[in-house]
């Protein structure tokens, strides 16, 4: 089976630390990479995290605020380098396009490998490649700001014994997959009666927002969410201000949208201990995690 797991390549807000690197964030899903908001020095932080650049096959920007953006150009620079065969899909905020186009030709090189952009223009279905749904809506943060959900299609999960039973084996199986039904021994079965379906997980990603309507869509049902929680909720009138969230306002929404697991990140670099800002979380939504660099998350089906 494939890598299934969130590493954390930096989780720092605007300022980096000692301790943290600007933000990054790889999820290994279903043989892809999905990279999202490469900050400075992301490049160097897949060495750390011993992780080949290469299993990249998505960037992701939320907005172009510096911390979210500016490993863009180095990273395309080091796949090109690396000389992947397989196409980079980038999608960002359409109104944001000049300085995605600043990223990628910011400095001189050969590009070789093929990037494909996806400029979004409007909440709602991105994309369904039949690999992920991607669903993107913008989040309250002053600036064209995406927060993204992505989710793997659903799963047909065979009953073995069942099959067995009927004497359903081998090709037939991926017959009655695809057709819906079979014809066995004088009979039809249908594809429900031997299986059920799993539904596919979800993923959501939302940074640098106020809380808002769209980030609790985003986040529904997901089995992760990576949510932003830039201050303690001490801090609340200044995170309405700056725009952003508090560790506690990270739990009501992960509450409020029944999800898995919240993993908290884009900590101020006022926090040394982001477990601070977990425990605070904690007392609202018990499955809370803080991000850390180079930590791993599964996501294990
Ligand atoms: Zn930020
Ligand atoms: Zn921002």
């Amino acid at each position: 089976m494939s890598v299934r797991d969130l590493t954390i390549l930096g989780c720092s807000s605007q300022q980096p630390t000692r301790f943290r690197n600007h933000g990054a964030y790889l999820l290994r899903w279903n043989d892809e990479g999905l990279l999202f908001d490469p900050g400075e020095g992301t490049q160097r932080q897949f060495i750390f995290a011993e992780i080949a650049p290469p299993v990249v096959t998505r960037i992701f920007i939320s907005h172009f605020h510096g911390d979210h953006c500016l490993g863009v150009g180095s990273m395309l620079m080091r796949l090109n380098l690396d000389k992947v065969s397989h196409p980079i899909h980038c999608y960002y905020p359409a109104a944001g396009k000049k300085y995605f186009d600043r990223l990628r030709y910011s400095c001189m090189y050969k590009e070789n490998i093929k990037v494909v952009e996806h400029p979004v223009k409007s909440a709602g279905l991105v994309e369904d490649d039949g690999k992920f749904r991607i669903e993107a809506a913008f989040l309250d943060h002053g600036v064209e700001n995406i927060g993204w959900r992505i989710t793997e299609p659903d799963a047909i999960k065979f009953n073995k014994a069942d099959l067995k039973a009927l004497g359903i084996d081998g090709p037939s199986v991926r017959m009655l997959e695809k057709e819906g039904k079979l014809h066995v021994n004088g009979r039809t079965i249908q594809l429900d009666q031997v299986s059920r379906t799993r539904p596919g997980d979800a993923f959501a990603y939302i940074v640098d927002t106020r809380p808002c309507p769209a980030a609790l869509e985003l986040a529904r049902g997901a089995k992760l969410l990576l949510c932003e929680s830039t201050y303690l909720d001490k801090e609340r009138v200044l995170a309405h201000e700056y725009m952003h969230m508090t560790a506690l306002q990270a739990a009501e929404l992960a509450k409020e949208a029944n999800v898995e697991t919240l993993i908290l990140t884009h900590f101020s670099a006022r926090y040394r201990e982001p477990e601070e800002l977990a425990n605070e979380a904690r007392t609202i939504f018990p499955n809370t995690f803080a991000a850390e660099d180079l930590k791993r998350f599964p996501f294990a089906r």
